[in-house]
């Protein structure tokens, strides 16, 4: 057998326990990484996040279970940033309406918000990735995508808002595939950047 065949995948704690979330990420890590839950890890934690940015905050869980496990952390934060609302609802994008991760209240507060706004109403989604190893400097990446908010939500998949967020392939992410969001997706190109300074450090 192959010496890197034999190596057993390194262990990669996702600083999330959002089920969406951590199936994207082991869709996209899961062949190089054995892709462990925040609540798999023992933490059943609400990390503050409290930092002004994406990248403050995907820090500041990533640190948090690396810190409490000694072991590699990843995390995300990402949100939805539309143009006629000056890049709102960004990184308060799951507590828009007022309560975490309300997402029919944040997408009724949205459509609400862009009422008099006429198509196409412009946006993307964000995505921060921090990577974060004992011994290592952190690594953070960040991956957008593209689309427009639609004026009624189309579709039943994805979650939070999915529903209204028309993408490259002219569907909803409520609409396309779960294959085609992880090919695409701001998580995805996020994550990307982060293995690509991971390969640039080897
Ligand atoms: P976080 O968990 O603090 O990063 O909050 C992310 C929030 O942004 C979610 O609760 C959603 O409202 C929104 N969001 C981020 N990524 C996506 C996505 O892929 N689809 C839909 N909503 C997303």
């Amino acid at each position: 057998m192959m010496e890197e065949q034999k190596q057993a995948r390194p262990r990669l704690i996702v600083a999330s326990n959002n089920r969406n979330k951590l199936r994207e990420f082991a869709a996209i890590l899961g062949h190089r990484f054995d892709i462990v839950s925040m609540r798999d890890a023992g933490i059943e934690a609400d990390i503050e996040e409290n930092g002004a940015t994406f990248e403050e905050n995907a820090l500041i869980k990533a640190r948090y279970v690396m810190d409490a496990t000694g072991c590699a952390a990843i995390a995300d934060d990402s949100g939805l940033e539309v143009d006629a609302l000056g890049g709102e609802p960004g990184v308060y994008s799951a507590r828009y309406c007022g309560r975490h991760g309300d997402d029919e209240a944040n997408n009724d507060l949205l459509l609400k918000n862009l009422a008099d706004v006429p198509a196409p109403r412009t946006g993307r989604y964000v995505a921060a990735i921090a990577l974060v190893r004992p011994g290592h400097d952190p690594i953070v990446g960040r991956g957008t995508c593209d689309g427009e908010i639609l004026e009624q939500r189309r579709g039943h998949g994805g979650f939070g808002y999915d529903p209204l967020f028309l993408c490259e392939t002219g569907e909803t992410f409520a609409e396309v595939s779960a294959e085609t969001k992880n090919a695409i997706s701001h998580r995805r190109r996020g994550i990307e950047a982060v293995l690509a300074a991971l390969e640039a450090e080897a």
